[in-house]
């Protein structure tokens, strides 16, 4: 057996980062940028208000107040996407409306609660500063700012930025396109009756809704059964048209676990026993360049082999510095034991913060590596070192799943 970090380390040494490749900004949300992107103009791009109201000097509102109101002549109206009719004279006021830019001759805005209308004229009920909710031209954004930096992961945020400053396209590191094929004579779809010795095929939902959910492109590459040529047939096909493959089943011990053999024939091959319950087996290798995990077959080994080995990878090929789950340390709710034999137990669990910020956590149900229902309750994998277990009170580090 191999302790967990030694898996991961093999894993590494042979990823390598998806190529850089310009997209439509429209589609490059949670994609990660592969480029400095600099502004090339000032945003906001000229001065304008931040309130509806009235444009003025602010000398010119010297002194008012409530009961000693400015008159001031108004001159005109600026609506937002208008430019006001002339420059602004001392004694004169101009309508204007957010986002409307500042007539030449304005240094300031009174908001329109603090004016009352007066025929061709306005009373100003309050002295204002100069700058008085005037935005100033790059006030956000200053033309030339470095506004990005390589390993942003762009959000909805981030594109706002970019369409607010033109750009078309963005240079990120491509999506990988990852392919997903269960393995195994006993499994079928849909939901015709079961023939004696039959399961339905889980895993491939599963997994193919993991990978989506870490950022890649799922590719559905079906059922393969166990069969020599079979297998071989598949995985030359999956690695030609993917980016990374994730096959579940055939990497155990039994006489059928073909999928082991036939990477270790093809590529290059690391086959593991890892110090884990569950997920100990687990393949992975790169095949013509592509990398390929062969995940254990049991349901809740393969969801738990693809959160510790294939999802940080996957990420890392994206380009993502965010390529582990957040982990987090909670006080046990209930003791959750379990036997010493030199491995490290991944518990399914459920946390929750309660009023005084504390996380606290309890098992989510059947711990065996066939019991999917508590693993599609659980929101995180409790981490046990090798030992008995935690008391009720105690601290356990724990891989939050969101
Ligand atoms: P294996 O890793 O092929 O030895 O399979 C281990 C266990 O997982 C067996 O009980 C299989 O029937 C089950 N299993 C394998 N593949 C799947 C799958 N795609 N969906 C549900 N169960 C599976
Ligand atoms: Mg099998």
């Amino acid at each position: 057996m191999i302790s967990l970090e030694e898996a991961r380390i093999r894993i590494n040494r042979d990823l390598i980062v998806m190529p850089v490749v310009d997209v439509p900004i429209a589609a490059a949300r949670e994609m990660v940028l592969a480029e400095t992107v600099t502004a090339p103009e000032n945003i906001p791009p000229f001065a304008n208000t931040a309130m509806d109201g009235y444009a003025v000097r602010a000398a010119d509102t010297a002194g008012a107040g409530r009961d000693t109101p400015r008159m001031l002549s108004v001159a005109g109206t600026i609506p937002a996407g208008g430019l006001a009719p002339r420059a602004l004279e001392a004694g004169e006021a101009m309508r204007i409306m957010t986002g409307a830019p500042m007539p030449e001759g304005a240094d300031a805005v009174v908001m329109v609660e603090l004016t009352r209308p007066a025929g061709f004229e306005v009373l100003i009920m309050a002295e204002v500063p100069a700058g008085n909710h005037v935005r100033p031209a790059g006030d956000d954004i200053r033309a030339g700012a470095e506004v990005f930096h390589p390993g942003t992961v762009l959000g909805p945020g981030h594109l706002g930025v970019l369409a607010s400053i033109g750009r078309e396209t963005v240079k990120v590191y491509r999506r990988p396109r990852v392919g997903i094929m269960s393995t195994g004579d006993e499994l079928v779809e849909g939901p015709q009756p079961l023939q004696p010795g039959q399961i339905r095929d889980s895993n491939r939902l599963t997994l193919l809704s993991l990978v989506a959910e870490a950022g890649c492109h799922p590719v559905d590459l079906g059922l393969v059964r166990d069969n020599d040529r079979a297998i071989r047939a598949a995985l030359a096909s999956a690695v030609e048209q993917t980016d990374a493959v994730i096959t579940s089943g055939g990497v155990s011990m039994g006489d059928y676990d073909l999928v082991k053999q036939i990477l270790g024939e093809l590529g290059d091959f690391n086959w593991m026993q890892v110090a884990i319950k569950p997920a100990k087996p687990l393949a992975f290798g790169v095949m013509d360049g592509t990398p390929v995990f062969g995940l254990p077959g049991n349901p809740v080994s393969s969801m738990v082999s693809f959160e510790l080995f294939a999802r940080p990878a996957l990420r890392r090929m994206m380009g993502r510095l965010d390529a582990e789950r957040p982990h987090l340390w909670a006080i046990a709710d209930e003791p959750l034991k379990r036997e010493p034999d030199g491995k490290v137990h991944f518990l399914r669990v459920v946390v929750s913060q309660k009023g005084d910020g504390a996380w606290r956590v309890r098992s989510a149900g059947g711990q065996g590596s066939h019991h999917l229902l508590s693993m599609a309750g659980a929101n995180g994998l409790a981490i046990l070192p090798d030992g008995d277990g935690i008391d009720v009170g105690s601290s356990v580090q724990v891989m939050y799943l969101g």
